[in-house]
C-alpha cells in the first residue's frame, strides 16, 4: 500500500495543506503552491515514486495495528485499520496512506479545513470562557493547544420522497334558539400528497468516533466541497469509513418519513385537532455520497474522566460535554432564588397596600 509524503520541490521539506490560504505550504522554506501546482507535481493517481513525492509500499499487520515505513526517514509508523493520514512519530513529516483511499474507500468529496489550528484554539478558548459553570481550572492553555485536525468519514444522503397522508378533523358548532341548544359536528376528511426533496442527511461513518458528538457539529456546507485529492490530507490526520451505507438505510428511511409526514401535516391549516390516519411514502432517486469532513478534536483527562470536544472545521460549531462546577452553580441558583423572592415580596407588598 502506498505511503505518500508530499515534498517541496525547492527544498524537499514536507508540504502541508494550509487552511488560511487554501493552498499548500512548505514547513521549511515557506514556499506556497496552489492545488494545480501540487497536482502537477503529484498526480492524484500516481502511486509510484516521482521526484517530489516520496513513497514506500510496505504494510505489515501486527495485532490490530498496521505498520508502515516512513518514506522520509524509514522509521515504522503504526496506525489503526482506518487511519489514512498521520504524522511520522520520529521525523514529524506528514504522511498520507493513499492506498487506503482507493476503490470503494475513495471519497467523492472533501471539505478542506477552513481555519488554522491557531484559530481553532482561539475559538475554543472564547467558547469555554462564556460557559458559566465550568470550573476555572478545567482548561489549561497548554492542553487546548493539543487540538488536532482530523478528517472524518461521513455518508451524505439526498433523495426525493413521494408522500401522501389521509386524516380527519372534527369541528363543533353550538348555538341556541329559544329553549333548544343545537350542536353541529362537522367531520373533515383531509388528504395531502406531494414530492419533497431532501438534501444532505448526514451520518458519521466511523465506529470508534463519538457518534453523537460527530453529528452534533453538523451541518457542513457541501457547496464548498472539493473533488477529493489526497493532498488536502497532508498535515492533518484522516480516518476512512468502517461503516457502509447499508448500515444506515433503515434509520435514514425513518428520518425521511418523519420529515415528509411533518411537512405534509404542516400544510393542513385551520384544523388544530387534525390527526393522521394513514401515511405512505416512496423514496425516489436516493443518492449516497461518501465524503471526508474537517473536525478539530480535543480530548481532556480530568479526575479519571475523559472529555471529548469536536469543532466543525468549516463553521466552528462546537459540541462536547463540559464538567459543571457545583459551587458556581449553587451560587448562581441562590442569586436567582433571592431575585425571585424579592419580586414576589414586592408584588405581595403592592397587593396588600
Ligand atoms: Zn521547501
Ligand atoms: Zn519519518
Amino acid at each position: 500500500m502506498a505511503v505518500l509524503s508530499y515534498k517541496c520541490p525547492n527544498c524537499g521539506g514536507g508540504m502541508v495543506f494550509d487552511p488560511e490560504n487554501q493552498n499548500y505550504s512548505c514547513e521549511y522554506c515557506l514556499s506556497d503552491f496552489t492545488q494545480a501546482e501540487l497536482e502537477a507535481l503529484n498526480p492524484a493517481s500516481a502511486q509510484e515514486d516521482t521526484p517530489n513525492e516520496q513513497s514506500s509500499s510496505q504494510a505489515e499487520h501486527i495485532g490490530e495495528a498496521l505498520i508502515y515505513t516512513c518514506p522520509s526517514c524509514g522509521a515504522e509508523i503504526a496506525t489503526d485499520e482506518t487511519t489514512a493520514a498521520t504524522f511520522c512519530y520520529y521525523c514529524h513529516n506528514p504522511v498520507v496512506l493513499s492506498g487506503k483511499m482507493s476503490g470503494k474507500q475513495m471519497p467523492a468529496l472533501v471539505i478542506p479545513f477552513k481555519f488554522t489550528q491557531k484559530d481553532a484554539v482561539e475559538r475554543f478558548t472564547s467558547w469555554i470562557g462564556k460557559k458559566k459553570y465550568v470550573p476555572s481550572d478545567f482548561f489549561s492553555k497548554k492542553q487546548i493547544k493539543k487540538m488536532s485536525g482530523i478528517y472524518f468519514p461521513y455518508w451524505i444522503y439526498d433523495c426525493s420522497v413521494q408522500g401522501g397522508l389521509n386524516g380527519s378533523s372534527r369541528k363543533l358548532r353550538v348555538w341556541r334558539a329559544g329553549d333548544i341548544e343545537y350542536t353541529e359536528t362537522s367531520i373533515y376528511s383531509i388528504r395531502r400528497s406531494g414530492i419533497i426533496h431532501l438534501q444532505e442527511i448526514s451520518r458519521n461513518a466511523l465506529q470508534k468516533s463519538q457518534g453523537r458528538m460527530m453529528e452534533g457539529i453538523l451541518p457542513f456546507d457541501l457547496k464548498e466541497a472539493k473533488d477529493f485529492h489526497t493532498g488536502y490530507l497532508s498535515g492533518f490526520q484522516a480516518e476512512v469509513k468502517d461503516m457502509e451505507k447499508e448500515a444506515f438505510e433503515a434509520d435514514i428511511k425513518k428520518e425521511v418519513d418523519g420529515y415528509a409526514k411533518t411537512l405534509l401535516t404542516r400544510t393542513v391549516n385551520g384544523h388544530p385537532n387534525f390527526s393522521v390516519e394513514k401515511f405512505q411514502s416512496h423514496i425516489k432517486n436516493g443518492v449516497w455520497r461518501y465524503v471526508l469532513l474537517p473536525v478539530w478534536i480535543l480530548t481532556y483527562q480530568k479526575d479519571d474522566e475523559t472529555y471529548y470536544f469536536a469543532m466543525n472545521g468549516q463553521t466552528g460549531e462546537i459540541c462536547g460535554k463540559l464538567p459543571f462546577d457545583k459551587k458556581k452553580l449553587r451560587t448562581s441558583c441562590i442569586g436567582l432564588f433571592a431575585a425571585i423572592t424579592a419580586i414576589f415580596t414586592l408584588i405581595g407588598g403592592l397587593i396588600f397596600l
